[in-house]
This record gives structure tokens, sequence and C-alpha cells, in this order.
């Protein structure tokens, strides 16, 4: 995919700071520190584009990418990190919900979780919630540069019995060896255009 255009549009808080001309969104969501941020700028092309957390799990906006004015990255604030108040968790919440409760120009949710660990309590509770709401969903497996080709497979079918996933896609990347990203643009693609 080539990329001419990629703008930060807004980041918002409440709905009605969100785009409101009707453009196709994905959107991507995962525990703070997952590689959310370096995949988006991985996809780009930009090196600085999404920023990569220096406090994980402080950013508590929703980021409305353009990206060729064509469709919309939205980048949703982490969850998970182990130093958030209770106070700061519900406020996450409430700013999650807000968006995913009727989102109609949402196609699909990608969620990220680490290649090499079994997802979280968290990814599970998160995952129950893309499916809640009744969005499609691909999970992104990242940092793939952590363990051997060999081992995919093996990885993959953990993350797939503990989500308990039916027939979504999982697309492992590495942000480091920048591998995996034709797959997830095909992907992209494919939402976008169906
Ligand atoms: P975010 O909090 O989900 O946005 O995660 P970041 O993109 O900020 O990345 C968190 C940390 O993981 C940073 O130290 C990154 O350098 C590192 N990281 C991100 N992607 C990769 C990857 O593909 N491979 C490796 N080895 N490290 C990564």
């Amino acid at each position: 995919m080539k990329i001419r255009s990629a703008e930060i549009v807004v980041s918002a808080v409440n709905r009605d700071q969100y785009p409101n001309e009707g453009i196709p969104e994905i959107a991507f969501v995962g525990r703070s520190n997952v590689g959310k941020s370096s995949s988006i700028n991985s996809l780009l092309n930009r090196r600085q584009f999404a920023r990569v957390s220096q406090t994980p799990g402080k950013t508590r906006t929703i980021n409305f990418y353009l990206i060729n004015k064509e469709f919309y990255f939205v980048d949703l604030p982490g969850y998970g990190y182990a130093k958030v108040s209770k106070t700061e968790k519900a406020s996450w919440g409430k700013i999650m919900e807000r968006y995913l409760s009727r989102r109609k120009e949402l196609c699909n949710i990608f969620l990220l979780v680490d290649i090499r660990h079994e997802p979280t309590n968290d990814d599970k509770a998160m995952y129950d919630w893309i499916k809640y709401y009744g969005y499609d969903c691909t999970i992104v497996a990242t940092k793939a540069d952590k363990i051997s080709r060999g081992k995919y497979q093996k990885h993959l079918s953990i993350i797939r019995k503990k989500l308990g996933l039916s027939d979504e896609k999982i697309i492992p990347v590495s942000s480091l060896k920048k591998t995996g990203f034709d797959d997830l643009w095909n992907e992209i693609i494919n939402i976008y255009t169906e």
C-alpha cells in the first residue's frame, strides 16, 4: 500500500469529537507496551507518527489517523498496565465503551497480543468485549522477532486457545525486523474494500 498521506485528525475523549464524515475505520487495541505504536508506525512507514510510549498506560485519548484521505486508523488507549489506579481504569472503560458501543464506521478491530506469551485475562476480556459488541476482529501477534519461525505455530495455537478464537486470523508481525506488515496491509485492504 502506498501511503500518500497520514495525518492525526483528532485526539478525542468525547463522542462529539469523533470524525463524522462516515469514513471507514480500523481500530487498534492491546495491552500497554504490546507494540501498538510501533506497529502503526511500521504500517505507515513512519518513525514517530504514533508516539511510542514512554509512560505506559498514560494515553487516555482515542487518536484518529486519516490515511490517504480514505480511511481512519483508530488508536485506542492500551490496557493492563499494573500501576494504573482504579479511577484511571474506570476512565479507560468509559472512553472505550463510548467508542465501541455504537460506531457504525468501525469495520474491524485489530487486537494486538505479544506472540511470546499466553494472552492475559485482560486480553481475553477485551476479545470478549469486541465480540459482545459484534465487531469483526483480527489478531496481530507482535514482537515475532523474539521467537524462531519454527515456533510460530505453537505460539499461535496457544493464543487461539486462550482467546477462544473461531475463524479469526492471527497475523504475526515484527516492527524490529519489519516483517508481517504486507500481510497486515492485505488484510486492511480486504476489510475496507469489502
Ligand atoms: P505500545 O505501548 O503498545 O504502543 O508499545 P510500543 O510500540 O511503545 O512498544 C513497547 C516496547 O516494545 C518498546 O520498547 C518497543 O521498542 C518494543 N517493541 C515494539 N515492537 C517490537 C518488536 O516488533 N520487536 C521487539 N523486539 N520489540 C518491540
